[in-house]
């Protein structure tokens, strides 16, 4: 790359590219053409054609210039003026854990309608048969619902599916069970709770009978989503390949993925074998104490981790997304109490992370957890520096520009999920005005501090990145209901969920941008996520999505 950044500064992009020496030792294999290239490279310049051989993009430039290289076997796609973006990029995915239930959920993400989704309870159910399970864990909340924003009752499940149990899970916040998913789970009017569920989390009326409700954040959503049939082991592969397929129909080529299942990274591992994974996995993971009697154990693995063995497709690039999970701040949680007993041990953890000179992506959501972060990482950085190593903290919907302007100095980042995507509504309620900056999207970018989106899907928020895009040019969560007043411009939301992701996840040199050099990942768009209304961003769809030069989604065939 050093060699490309040298002739840069001779002369223009397109002249670069041309004259580029492997460039002329054979012609491209693909050339996209009479387009809108929305290439989000620095000077975020918008050019007209893309050639790609093998699995990088070789040249970028004008319909003439790019024409020049093409070679007898050259195949060429006409774009019609559509608008093409870098594949985009997700710092912080589920991703992994997504495909064990994957091919069983009925998924609402980007539902905005109550009916439809109605509709498509009704439709499940007939699928799978009386008896079988319809339900989904988390990615929506009903204020999504433009037409009819309402929770679900047992009444109305057990009319739309009577043969069938029912389990809706909004978010994290609650789930919605109708009258046979009650009985298969032992809840009745006049026994006791089983043992597993939090206290008071199943929601009874006057007398005693449960509504279907189960409410009451994290803790109360788990029993449930522990009692919901998984996929098969013979189905995973199969689970997996859905889920990457929807993900790439999204747009979504490169993900940040919290916590990688083994057998379902696994899977992965065989695709890529095969030359078939259609898509990238970063994974952020670790060995979190979650007591003080884990932590002697906790700082051995931290000593033994090894990051970076992998390559562009599959690695291991971040410790995360705990480091001491009592100091993990529940989603719905109102103000967090971190204790100097606690914080000692986080901030011995994180000594650890930061001698064996180890990445952090690290859970942080309330203010006064993040206040607490930084104390510690701010002593922590007096011992070892942590300037190098990209540190980030990750959610961060209560941040203020006093703790951005501390990560700053400590050479730190940040990994906004906004979850407000989705579960603005719930806020609202929760914490009344304040949720209206939660994020403060206007004040991260203004901070000049390098940030990236992310969603945390697939439950705690929805997973499709032009609803996240969107949200953040509109400050709406689908359905239209305003949930934030701090919105950044389309170009810096999609720098965020490009090339700043990019480098969140340690491959800014081959990914986040479209220019000569970089592994060919991009999205062919079905409208200009530039000139359109803002209120259609959310609607936009990739028309094509290619990974490495491979066209992994194609709505044209
Ligand atoms: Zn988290």
């Amino acid at each position: 790359m050093a060699k490309g950044r040298l002739l840069a500064v001779a002369g223009s992009l397109f002249v670069l590219a041309a004259a580029m020496p492997r460039a002329q030792q054979a012609p491209p294999d693909l050339i996209l053409s009479n387009g809108k290239i929305v290439t989000v490279d620095e000077r975020f310049t918008i050019a007209q054609a893309v050639a790609v051989r093998g699995d990088r993009i070789v040249a970028v430039g004008s319909n003439a210039d790019i024409g020049k290289l093409a070679g007898a076997g050259t195949r060429r796609i006409d774009l019609g003026g559509r608008t093409v973006t870098p594949g985009l990029i997700d710092n912080h995915m589920h991703l992994l854990r997504g495909a064990t239930t994957w091919a069983k959920e009925l998924r609402f993400d980007g539902v905005e309608s109550r009916r439809q989704a109605i509709d498509l309870i009704r439709a499940r159910a007939k699928s799978e048969g009386p008896g079988g399970w319809v339900f989904n864990i988390g990615g929506w909340a009903h204020q999504q619902f433009a037409d009819d924003p309402k929770p679900f009752t047992r009444d109305e499940l057990d009319k739309i599916a009577p043969d069938n149990p029912v389990a809706l899970q909004e978010s994290y916040y609650q789930v919605f069970l109708n009258s046979r998913a009650l009985k298969e789970f032992g809840i009745e009017a006049n026994t006791p709770d089983p043992k597993d569920f939090v206290k008071g989390s199943i929601i009874r009326d006057a007398s005693g009978n449960p509504t279907g409700v189960i409410r009451g954040d994290i803790a109360a959503t788990r029993p449930v989503a522990a009692r919901l049939p998984k996929v098969a082991p013979e189905q995973l592969e199969a689970s997996s390949l859905q889920l990457v397929k929807d993900m790439n129909r999204a747009g979504l080529t490169s993900f940040g993925v919290a916590g990688c299942n083994a057998d379902v990274l696994e899977i992965f591992q065989k695709w890529k074998a095969q030359d078939r994974l259609p898509l990238r996995v970063f994974c952020i993971g670790g060995a979190a104490a979650g007591s003080p009697d884990q932590v002697e154990r906790s700082i051995q693995q931290i000593g033994q981790m090894k990051l970076f063995q992998g390559d562009s497709y599959i690695d291991n690039v971040l410790f995360g997304e705990s480091v001491y999970t009592p100091l993990h701040d529940p989603m719905f949680a109102l103000k967090s109490n971190p204790t100097p007993d606690q914080l000692a041990i986080w901030r011995r953890l994180a000594m650890a992370i930061a001698k064996a000179g180890l990445p952090l992506h690290v859970h942080a959501e309330l203010h006064d957890t993040i206040d607490a972060f930084l104390d510690q990482i701010e002593a922590v950085n007096k011992e070892y520096s942590i300037k190098n190593l990209r540190w980030e903290l990750a959610h961060i919907n209560q941040i203020n520009a006093a703790q951005l302007e501390r990560m700053k100095k400590l050479g730190m980042y940040a990994a906004v999920h906004p979850w407000a995507v989705i579960n603005g509504g719930i806020m609202h309620e929760g914490f009344g005005e304040a949720a209206s900056d939660m994020p403060p999207l206007a004040t991260i970018q203004s901070s000049g501090i390098v940030w990236g989106f992310g969603t945390d899907g697939t439950a705690a928020n929805q997973y499709l990145p032009f609803t996240t895009l969107y949200f953040a040019v509109t400050g709406k969560m689908p359905g239209g209901m305003k949930v934030i007043r701090q919105t950044i411009s389309r170009e810096d939301a999609l720098i965020a969920h490009t090339r700043k992701n990019a480098f969140l996840v340690f491959q800014e040199d081959v990914l986040g941008s479209i220019q000569p050099g970089k592994l060919a990942d991009l999205v062919v768009l079905d409208r200009d996520y530039l000139t359109i209304p803002a209120d259609q961003i959310k609607d936009i769809k990739p028309v094509m999505t290619m990974v490495g030069g491979r066209i992994v989604h194609d709505s044209t065939r």
